[in-house]
């Protein structure tokens, strides 16, 4: 099977005051379609460049990135991206901040507002619509910001570590929402984080990243399914390899 998104040895450096500093060297990685990998590091190692790089964000120089089999040459709605900070316009509405890309991409009003109150529903803010962001809470923005990448049914979300500025029990809600809403829609996830708990409650696959310069070191298919809870990822055997 070709693979959904195909990144094939990147390389990239920043160029610095006296000499350029190298973060991506020779990475590569595939997911298939409806995959749900995670990819783990430290800070820095380059997590956020590779995500930047597969959205479009960041041109490609060394190396090529193919989405369903076609270069990626800038940034589409069809990779949605989140990140840590949920980035709402803070004179929209909810529900006008879902619909926001979609009306922009040409969709009609109507239509564009029945799919977004179907995605507020499903990410637990049905009646939150006509509210303004400041009255949510951070939980609550980062699921507004969930339904507006997702509203455009992308082929592949991009997540940078979106919960990593919650709460533990809130990050632990999003989570639970996550895996439900990827189960039901079956959108191809790749979802970035530092934190190995959250990467094992997640992923199906784990690609371990190690810094300086960004590299892919490891891989752990968890074996034991999808649906999955915290007392058997305790006693899986990644568990203690990473
Ligand atoms: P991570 O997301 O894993 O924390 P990043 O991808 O943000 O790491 O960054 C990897 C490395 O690249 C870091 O050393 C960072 O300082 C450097 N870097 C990232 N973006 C730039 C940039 N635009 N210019 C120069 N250096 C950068
Ligand atoms: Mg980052």
């Amino acid at each position: 099977m070709t693979p959904h998104i195909d990144v094939e040895h990147i390389t990239l450096a920043f160029a610095g005051k006296h000499a350029s500093l190298t973060v991506l060297d020779d990475v590569s990685l595939t997911l298939a379609k409806g995959e749900f990998v995670v990819l783990l590091g430290p800070s820095g190692c380059g997590k956020s460049t590779i995500l930047n790089l597969i959205a479009g964000f960041t041109p490609v120089r060394q190396g090529r990135i193919l989405c369903a089999g076609r270069p990626v040459k800038a940034p589409h709605p069809s990779r949605g991206m989140v990140f840590q900070q949920p980035n709402l316009f803070p004179w929209l509405s909810v529900l006008d901040n879902v619909t926001f890309g979609a009306r922009m991409a040409g969709r009609k009003k109507a239509a564009a507002d029945a799919d977004a109150n179907a995605w507020l529903d499903r990410v637990g803010l049905n009646g939150f619509g006509q509210h303004a962001p400041w009255q949510l809470s951070g939980g609550m923005k980062q699921r507004v910001a969930l339904a507006r990448a997702w509203l455009p049914d992308p082929e592949v979300l991009l997540m940078d570590e979106p919960f990593g500025a919650l709460d533990a029990q809130t990050r632990m809600m999003m989570q639970e929402l996550l895996r439900d809403a990827w189960r039901q829609t079956g959108t191809t996830i790749l979802f970035v984080t530092h934190d190995v708990e959250e990467a094992l409650f997640l992923a199906d696959r784990i690609l371990v990243m190690s810094a300086r310069p960004g590299n892919i070191v490891e891989e752990v298919v968890l074996p034991f399914g999808r649906d999955r809870d915290i007392e058997t990822l305790a006693q899986a055997p990644g568990y203690s390899h990473i």
